[in-house]
Order: structure tokens, then sequence, then C-alpha cells
């Protein structure tokens, strides 16, 4: 029998940055490099509503759509957050072959 689990492209778009909980994971709550991210991406919030998202780089989350972390200092022995995010839910990660951990493991 194989086992069924899927890639799943969730959209790099505005309402779900907004939405992504990594900002709050401890997995990342230690890294000075996402710390700093966190802080400046507060005053994207305002481009966000605007429609525009900042390239990933600059955004210390949704990595279940943009991928691996910039940031190399996370604590990924940290429980990861995602299965609490309603991006998360609302794209069935669940059923994603990688379903934690994108900023190590890559997207969905
Ligand atoms: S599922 Fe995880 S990586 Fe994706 S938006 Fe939610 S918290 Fe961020
Ligand atoms: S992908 Fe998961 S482990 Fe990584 S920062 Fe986001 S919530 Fe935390």
């Amino acid at each position: 029998m194989s086992n069924s689990c899927e890639s799943i492209e969730v959209p790099y778009i505005a309402s779900n940055l907004e939405r992504c909980m990594c900002s709050r994971c401890p997995v990342q709550s230690k890294s000075s490099c996402a710390l700093e991210k966190i802080e400046n991406f507060k005053n994207e919030v305002s481009k966000l509503k605007e429609g525009k998202s900042p390239t990933p780089q600059n955004v210390p989350g949704v990595y279940c759509s943009a991928g691996e972390a910039f940031c190399k200092d996370l604590n990924v022995e940290k429980n990861c957050i995602c299965n609490t995010c309603s991006v998360w839910k609302e794209n069935n990660l669940n059923n994603a072959c990688i379903f934690e951990h994108y900023c190590s493991h890559g997207r969905a």
C-alpha cells in the first residue's frame, strides 16, 4: 500500500503572510536574525493591506509557501506551531508530505 501524502502549493499572498503564526513560534524566539525580521515586518503591514507582499528574504514566516528560512540560527528542536495556523488548516497541510517545520524542511 502506498503512503498517500501530497505536495501542496500554498499561495504566497498578503492574507497568508498576515495569518502566519511563525512569528510566535518557539523555533524562532531566540533567533536574532528572525527577531530582527519580525520587528521590521511590523512596518510592512500597511503595504500588505495594499496587497503587496515583501520578498521572502524579509519575511520571518510563510515557510510552507516560500520554503526554507533564510535565518540559520533557528532552534528546530523546538515544537512547530503550524498546526495552530488557519493557513495550515485552510490548505489541508495535514495531508502534505511535509506537515511541519517548513523553516527547515522546506515548502509543503
Ligand atoms: S502553516 Fe506554518 S509556515 Fe505556513 S503560514 Fe501557517 S504558521 Fe506560517
Ligand atoms: S514553520 Fe513551524 S517551526 Fe518553523 S517557524 Fe513556522 S511555526 Fe515555527
